[in-house]
This record gives C-alpha cells, structure tokens and sequence, in this order.
C-alpha cells in the first residue's frame, strides 16, 4: 500500500499554477499577487482639507479668540471634487469641504465648528473665534503613499483593504495568479439529483455539490460538476464534452473493488490505481487523459484525481490530497492550521493505516466525533478538524496529545 505522504507528492506534482492574467479588482478578492504593485500617483494626490470648515492665511486669524473672534470675508465656495478652485486672497477666506483641494495661498483651514457659520445658508462672512497653526487640518499630497512607494507585494493575497488601495492608485485590474479550473465529475448510477423524487434503492447525489462547494472555499473555480451513471461511454462522452481547458479533473466513485466500477474501467490506460494506507479513503488514483476527443494540456494531458465514492472518504481525499497542491498553484497558504490538542477521550484506530478522524477542536481539548466509517457524513458535518491518527497507533488514551488539521480555518 502507498503512504499518504507518498500519493500526497504524486498528485501534488500533477497540479500546476495557470499563467498570471490581469483581473478586474471586482473579480480579484482573495487572489494571489502575480506582480508587485507601485503607485503610480501620490495619495491624496493633492493638498486637500480634512475638515469642513474654511480655507485661509493662518496669520490673519492669529488673534482671534471666543471674545474677540476675527470676521473675514468669505470670497469662495469649494465643494469636494471642484477641479477649478482660485488662489485665496490674503484677508479672505473660502467655505471649503472635507476632500476638497485648498485653494494655493490657503496656510490652514479652520474647522466650521470654530465659526459661526452655518452651513445651510451661503453667509458673505464668517467670524473665527480660534486661531489655528499653520498647516492645521490640511491633508498634504502624498502624506499617505509617496508616488514609486511599492504598496503591495507579490505573493500577497488580495484583501478588502488592499483592494481599496489599489482602487484608490487608480488601477482597474491587478495581475494575479488566476483560480484553477476545476472539473468534478460525480459516478454512480444510483445517483439522483437532490430535490427530485427517489425511486426504492436509489440515493440522492451528494459528492459534485460538496466537492464544488470544497474546491470553490479553496479558491478554485468550478468549470461543470456533472454526474454520470455507471457507463464507461457515458463516462467518457461527459469527459469529452466537459474538460474544455480545465486544470484539474476530480472524480469521485467507482474506483473500489466492485464490479461496475466506471472510473477504473474507463481511466484503466491513463490513471494509476492505488490503495493508500489510510482511513477513510484507501482506494485513490491519478493520472493524466488526453486523446479520444479530450483537449490535451500543453500536450501531456489534464491531470484527473481518482476519489472514492463514499462521501466521507471523498471529502477527507479531498482535504488530504487535493486542496493544498490546488491552493499552492493558486498561490496560497497550502495548509490548514495544524496544532497538537488533548484527547478528551479513548479512541481505536487500525494499525497499518492513517486514520483521519473526525473532530471537534475546542481550545486545547479535541473530541473524536462519529464513528469511523465512512458514509457518516452527518457527523462531519457537525465536525470542525480531522484528527491525525499515525499508522502505528491503535489506541489512544483519553488525555493524549494527538495532531489536529483545524478545518475552521486556512
Ligand atoms: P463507489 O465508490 O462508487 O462504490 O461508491 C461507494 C459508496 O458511496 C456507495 O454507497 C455509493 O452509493 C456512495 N456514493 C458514491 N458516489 C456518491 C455520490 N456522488 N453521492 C452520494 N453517495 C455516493
Ligand atoms: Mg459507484
């Protein structure tokens, strides 16, 4: 049997990043950097106020106190987004808003709250009852990002904020290692899509939505996940018309011991079929298709993972061998959170095999959760970490530490 390490680094080494595109910043949260980013402009890009108030000579009002405030005309209006705004005339002053350029002359802005203006009338003057320094409330050009500064780096992932920042340099898109692209084909003819009726030994289609669901919350993109029965030209016919320019095909089922078992039967010339020594999970494959009507990638073939078909094993597969090498040619951090918790209480596992157990991580304490075999997709539901049971362990005592991947996060 294969370890797990060992088919880990044979699907790995079958998963490859796309080539940078340049992406609109609407399509680009959570995408990885391909470039680093250098602001082309200073932020703010000119001298501008950071309060509503008025624009004027900090000297002119140096005397101006609550009992004797200094009364100054107020020669202009600057509302924010004025592109045409006039030089200030020493011993007057302009209405100027948050956000909008001070007038060239302008050494300070007095905040309206220092005044007696009210701002729902247009007053001719307005009397200051504060002086202010030189330079007070004004918001300078390039105080935030020096024109050249690089503001973001490659290799970083796109965030709200730094989403924002880059709208702020004026950039439409950014260039970025783009999601992969991925086909998951579900088999088995028993399979019936979910909100239709059931006929008697037929059972509703679970694994293509939770296998979409696992690679979308990885940061792929999904391209079909279609479900096909237990036909080998149904099953080829569906991989013909589906691959298009997929990076990655994952099927699940039909890859045990049984007779009818599709994948095996179809991918027997193109996938390696192996057990692996773990639970859940123990039949896998992988490989390369192309010919017979499929688009050959870059002339070696799409890659395609082989999972199991019970829908905790395809899961688990899932998370043991797929989603880091597809996070890592996206770019991103490849590992779930892994930390060493105590066992709240005793566990069995099969020795000779990983045993990845289902959980709930609390704190410091883990919880084995369900029963070990692997059609309980209730419990793993209700669970938040897979417990990292090695090969030569068959019990574990209450209270010993054991290694946790935290499914909550990462
Ligand atoms: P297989 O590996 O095809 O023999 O399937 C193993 C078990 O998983 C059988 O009980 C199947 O009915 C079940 N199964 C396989 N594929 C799916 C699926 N897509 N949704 C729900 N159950 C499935
Ligand atoms: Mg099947």
């Amino acid at each position: 049997m294969r370890s797990v390490e060992e088919h880990q680094r044979v699907v790995a080494s079958l998963i490859a990043p796309r080539d940078p595109v340049a992406v609109p910043l609407a399509d680009a949260l959570g995408l990885v950097l391909a470039a680093d980013v250098v602001a082309p402009l200073p932020l703010p890009g000119f001298d501008n106020s950071a309060m509503d108030g008025f624009a004027v000579y900090a000297d002119d009002i140096a005397a101006a106190t609550a009992e004797h405030p200094v009364r100054l005309p107020v020669a202009d209006d600057i509302p924010a987004g004025r592109t045409d705004t006039g030089a200030l005339k020493p011993g007057t002053a302009q209405r100027i808003m948050t956000g909008a350029p001070l007038p060239a002359g302008a050494t300070a802005v007095v905040p309206v709250e220092a005044t007696d203006a009210d701002f729902s009338t247009t007053a001719t003057t307005v009397a200051i009852r504060t002086a202010v320094r030189n330079g007070q409330h004004i918001r300078r050009a390039g105080e935030d990002v020096a024109a050249g500064t690089t503001v973001l780096r490659r290799g970083q992932v796109l965030t709200p904020a730094a989403l924002g920042l880059a709208a702020a340099l004026g950039f439409g898109a950014l260039t970025v290692l783009p999601r992969q692209r991925v086909l998951v084909m579900s088999t088995g003819s028993e399979l019936v899509a979910p909100g239709t009726p059931l006929l008697p030994g037929q059972i509703y289609e679970s694994n293509a939505v939770m296998l979409a669901a696992a690679v979308r919350d990885a940061g792929g993109e999904v391209l079909f996940s279609p479900v096909v029965s237990d036909d080998v030209h149904a099953f080829r016919d569906a991989l013909v018309t589906h691959t298009g320019d997929a990076d990655l095909i994952i099927t699940t089922g039909g890859v045990s011991a049984g007779a009818y078992e599709v994948v095996k039967d179809a991918l027997a010339d193109e996938v390696e079929f192996v057990k692996v020594a773990m639970q859940p999970g123990m039949p896998q494959g992988s490989g390369r298709i192309s010919g017979a009507g499929l688009p050959a990638a870059s002339g070696t073939g799409t890659p395609v993972v082989t999972l199991p078909g019970n829908p905790v094993s395809s899961l688990v597969s899932f998370e043991v061998f797929v989603r880091a090498p597809l996070r890592a040619a996206m770019g991103l951090p490849a590992d779930r959170p892994r930390v060493t918790a105590t066992l709240t209480d005793d566990l069995t596992s099969p020795r000779g095999k990983r045993q990845f157990r289902r959980g709930v991580l609390a704190g410091t304490t883990v919880t084995g959760y369900g029963p070990p075999a692997s059609h309980h997709l209730r419990w793993l539901a209700s669970s938040n970490c897979l417990l990292n049971i090695p090969e030569d362990v068959d019990h574990l005592a209450a209270g010993s530490p054991v290694l946790v991947w935290d499914l909550s996060t990462g």
